[in-house]
């Protein structure tokens, strides 16, 4: 897969660590590898390629994870996918 890096500035994503609890469900279901659990948390370990999808926050139990999903880049790729269409979602990014 490309990769992708987006605007850290404006990445939405949160993570409460002390909500988490470690089992390690949001490091498997990011596509883009942005999250990572060592030593039994989860930690963001490249927030520019976070694209807001909000699998990690929806698959998280514990509520330890929070972002604004379903806008900017990510819909505009997931638009470019279902469409094969070029994504761009204007953020000048490179989406
Ligand atoms: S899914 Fe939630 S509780 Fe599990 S490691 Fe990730 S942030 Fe922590
Ligand atoms: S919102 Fe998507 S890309 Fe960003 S950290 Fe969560 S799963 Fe990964």
């Amino acid at each position: 897969m490309r990769e992708y890096a987006y605007l850290n500035e404006y990445v939405s994503l949160q993570l409460d660590s002390g909500k988490c609890t470690g089992c390690g469900l949001c490091q498997q279901v990011c596509p883009h590898a942005v999250l990572r659990v060592e030593d039994g948390k989860a930690r963001i370990d490249a927030r520019e390629r976070c694209m807001e999808c909000g699998a990690c926050a929806k698959n998280c139990a514990f509520d330890a994870l929070k972002v604004e999903a379903g806008v900017g880049c990510a819909s505009a790729i997931i638009y470019g996918w279902l469409t094969g269409k070029e994504a761009s979602c204007d953020c000048s990014g490179g989406c």
